[in-house]
């Protein structure tokens, strides 16, 4: 675990103690030392490092008043998820013993005492269960009792008090009801600290869009209006692409209405926003080939959303407790959306550690062993990439007997399992189209189902409990009916170079046509009959019990530019 996180959490802590929570659980069945080194093996540690050579002094200056600033976000981050989580680092950093150690490092990961990979459930004694309303509302309250408070209110003292960016508090006279309480007014010594940072930064950039990013940000933490720097940060273009606050609503399990802090400080990657650039610009010649009917391609292809790939220096706060981040979208702001559209950054470090810590571990066990040498990030990380540009392809708006509509509103239900799977394997469609054209690397063509492959074992490792894990079983059963995917008698799986690139597009054609359709019946059918978990794949994912689920950074360059 990281020193300096520790040192800063005290810090904050010291300067802004929280409030002391009485907790009454009892002490039993609480797991020991050996228990928690195996709950915590599930995140392989990994050093995360960015190469900054590259950046002039001032821009260096800058990003380390980034970092600091968002240090801060950890220790708000703590206060939101729990009030009684502050007190509770205190006296675990006070333990010297092997379970204390266990413990601190623990909770550390999770940000908590609260373990998110087996259903919440706490793992130090003395904690109540986890509050499903966090710490925005009073620990005294019931949803059913704010529901009812809101409902009471004129709407536009409603929507501030349901809004990102309030917390709701008993009023100081006691009595019923709550006030709503502006971040700015209940976090206001943090935020004025990391405001300060920020300006600070601001200062020392010489890049326009970051200095107004930083600037407005700056004074967001004392308004408590975060418009201009949302807006600020869609149009960032920067070496440096930070963003710090209050953002995902997440933690908020009660009404996914409030805002908790976190901070990704990152620094793009030249090489893949190049590359990135190069995909863009062919995505009108991919659509025009897409192997389905014309009606159904779209011959004039709309802006596209921005996508930023960037390397992590530093995540923190909401951004880093349990399975980290490997990519988001942003901002959450619906006027925003509605008006500039959202950005999506994916974390190119991030994806990399755990391509090499979870995915070529599970590999070896999955994929047979000529199969396993052609697993390669670059064809990782090219695909997570085109699955992103694939989700602006295809059927959007669609005409069903003379009336207008969308896939998402005839899908309904079933249009993220369907939005998803289209996006995975007329993504691999589109590699396979830019290798033949000589846009891409000849080499993909050889590595790119492999990795897909293996990558699929990933996704549907926990089950089908998301649209993307749904999405990937309906490929895999499907490539295999198809024999383009192949189980061997000894458990594992291979690809058939002669098969996969015709059912890769025979599997885009059908999907497709289904989204132009807006066929819910036939997507029904499908999801039906392919989105599940067979035997020869379920003796895989038994077989994967001891490869790590995910990682655990330690923010190697942040800690080297803080001591600098
Ligand atoms: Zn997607």
């Amino acid at each position: 675990m990281t020193k300096l996180l520790i040192t800063f959490l005290l810090l904050v802590v010291a300067l802004f103690p929280g409030a002391a929570v009485r907790s009454s659980s009892p002490e039993a069945n609480m797991p020991g030392v050996a228990e928690l080194q195996k709950m915590k093996a599930r995140f392989a540690p990994v050093e995360i490092t960015v190469d900054i050579s590259k950046l002039p002094a001032g821009e260096k200056g800058a990003l380390i008043k980034m970092v600091k600033a968002a240090y801060i976000m950890d220790a708000l981050f703590l206060r939101q998820a729990w009030a009684g989580n502050e007190d509770l680092l205190l006296q675990l950093l006070k333990n010297k013993s092997a379970l204390g150690q266990a413990r601190l490092h623990y909770f550390l990961i999770n940000k908590g005492p609260w373990s998110a990979l087996d259903s919440n459930k706490s793992f130090i004694p003395g904690v109540p269960d986890k509050p499903e309303g966090a710490n925005f509302y009073p620990s005294d309250a019931t949803k059913q009792e704010v529901e009812d408070w809101l409902k009471s209110l004129p709407d536009s003292e409603r929507n501030r008090a349901a809004g990102f960016f309030t917390t709701l508090r008993r009023p100081e006279s006691g009595g019923k009801g709550f006030v709503a309480v502006p971040y700015s007014l209940e976090y206001q010594g943090e935020l004025e600290l990391a405001a300060g940072l920020l300006r600070e930064a601001a200062s020392l950039t010489a890049q326009p869009s970051l200095k107004a990013y930083l600037s407005s940000r700056a004074q967001a933490f004392s308004s408590n209006d975060y418009y201009d720097s949302d807006v600020a940060w869609m149009e960032l273009n920067a070496t440096i692409e930070p963003t710090i606050g209050p953002y995902e609503v997440y933690a908020d399990e009660w009404f996914n209405a409030k805002a908790a802090f976190e901070g990704f400080i990152t620094i793009r990657d030249e090489a893949e926003t190049a590359k990135l650039e190069k995909l863009s610009s062919e995505l009108q010649d991919v659509e025009d080939h897409l192997p389905v009917d014309s009606a159904y391609r779209n011959p004039k292809l709309g802006g596209l959303a921005p996508i930023r790939v960037v390397n992590e220096i530093l995540a923190a706060g909401d951004a880093n407790h349990g399975v980290q981040t490997a990519a988001f979208n942003l901002p959450n702001d619906d006027r925003i959306v509605k008006e500039k559209g959202a950005k999506r950054v994916m974390l190119k470090n991030v994806q990399e550690a755990k391509f090499r810590l979870v995915l070529m571990p599970l590999s070896r066990i999955a994929l047979s062993a000529a199969d396993q040498k052609r697993v390669s990030f670059d064809a990782f990380f090219s695909h997570i990439m085109m699955h992103e540009l694939m989700h602006g392809l295809g059927p959007h708006e669609i005409h069903i007997g003379g009336r207008t509509s969308t896939v998402r509103q005839e899908l309904k239900e079933i249009y993220s399992t369907i939005e998803e799977a289209k996006a995975d394997i007329s993504g691999l469609f589109a590699l396979r189209y830019l290798v033949d054209k000589g846009v891409i690397d000849k080499n993909l063509e050889q590595t790119m189902y492999d990795t897909f492959l293996a990558s699929a074992f990933r996704s549907i490792r926990f089950g089908l409990t998301e649209a993307h894990a749904r999405g990937i079983a309906i490929q895999i059963n499907y490539l295999l009916d198809y024999g383009a995917f192949i189980a061997k008698p000894d458990g594992t799986f291979a690809v058939n170079h002669s098969k996969v690139k015709e059912g890769v597009a025979a599997l885009t054609t059908e999907i497709v046509t289904l989204e132009g359709q807006g066929n819910h019946e036939k997507a029904k059918e499908l999801i039906g009959r392919l989105s599940v978990v067979r035997p020869e794949i379920q003796r895989v994912l038994d077989r994967l019990k001891n490869i790590p689920i995910d990682i655990e950074p330690r923010f190697a360059t942040a800690e080297r530019l803080l001591a600098e």
